[in-house]
């Protein structure tokens, strides 16, 4: 998380900036009402599906200190989701900072290319994007096997300069919103003492509910009001710290050896979340 990006004027959104985001939203809207139909609800526990053989040796969750994603956050809030939603919620899945690289929102670094001068995983963009989107695929792709009505939203460049510009994670967030889609973006905070640790920064322009609890209880809670009230939860977003970007974490992500299998971990941790929160 990039506080310059929270603490950001935005300015006012034009009109054919409306009208575009409402077109793009309808287009989605459609498709996701239609395999929400479709979709057949596999059984999680089958023995041949193939994500569960993947899954097997995830380190469980554990207090304070978590063996996967490291301290909850040392700032904790006290908010309850209660709202009911529907089994069939969608849910739209996106990776933080995806839109804006190259500008002082773009994300941590992290600790191995901040402190020990390690080479970035991708130099086109910080390493939290990086882990970001291989979260954000990942859940995407394990929460559809687990039957969740779940799509990825992202930008179609790594630098989009005017925040209300209709292809941003903010504007598809407030548009999608207000429609009732869950908005659940994928963070790595910073590493100490920068960082805060895991948990969700809540949404805060709509009731809190099943969905927020789950993961708060997952993962942990920032304060609802956290920094004053970020831009992003202000647009409908969930922000959810994974974990700070530090090792063991890091390291874990970083070798290639066990890349694969730490990516998979925190994403079923996040769609075991999910599903309860919509059960
Ligand atoms: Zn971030």
């Amino acid at each position: 998380m990039n506080l310059l990006r929270w603490t950001q004027c935005r300015r006012t959104t034009t009109f054919l900036a409306i009208v575009f985001a409402s077109l793009t939203t309808l287009a989605i809207t459609g498709a996701t009402a239609q395999r929400n139909w479709l979709q057949k609800q596999p059984d999680a526990s089958e023995k041949g599906n193939p994500e569960n053989s993947k899954l097997k040796n995830c380190p469980q969750q554990a207090q304070p200190t978590d063996p996967l994603l490291g301290p909850r956050t040392r700032d904790p809030g006290r908010w309850v989701g209660r709202q009911p939603v529907q089994p069939n919620l969608p849910i739209v899945v996106m990776a933080g900072h995806a839109d804006s690289q190259a500008m002082a929102s773009a994300g941590t670094p992290g600790f191995a290319v901040d402190v020990r001068n390690a080479a970035p995983m991708d130099a086109l963009m910080r390493d939290e994007l990086f882990w970001n989107f291989k979260v954000q695929e990942a859940v995407v792709r394990i929460g559809r096997s687990r039957g969740l009505n779940i799509i990825s939203y992202r930008p179609p460049s790594l630098t989009i300069r005017n925040d209300n510009d209709p292809r941003t994670n903010w504007s598809q967030a407030r548009v999608r919103s207000a429609k009732g889609h869950y908005i659940l973006e994928i963070h790595f905070d910073a590493y100490r003492p920068h960082g805060f640790g895991s948990g969700l920064i809540p949404a805060i322009n709509r009731p809190l509910n099943t969905v927020d609890e789950s993961l708060g209880r997952a993962f942990g809670r920032f304060p609802r009001n956290f920094r004053g009230g970020l831009g992003g939860p202000r647009r409908g977003i969930g922000i959810l710290e994974i974990g700070m970007l530090e090792d063991p974490l890091e390291a874990q992500l970083r070798n290639p050896k066990t890349r694969t299998q730490t990516v998979n971990c925190l994403a079923e941790r996040v769609v075991e979340a999910l599903v309860r929160g919509v059960s």
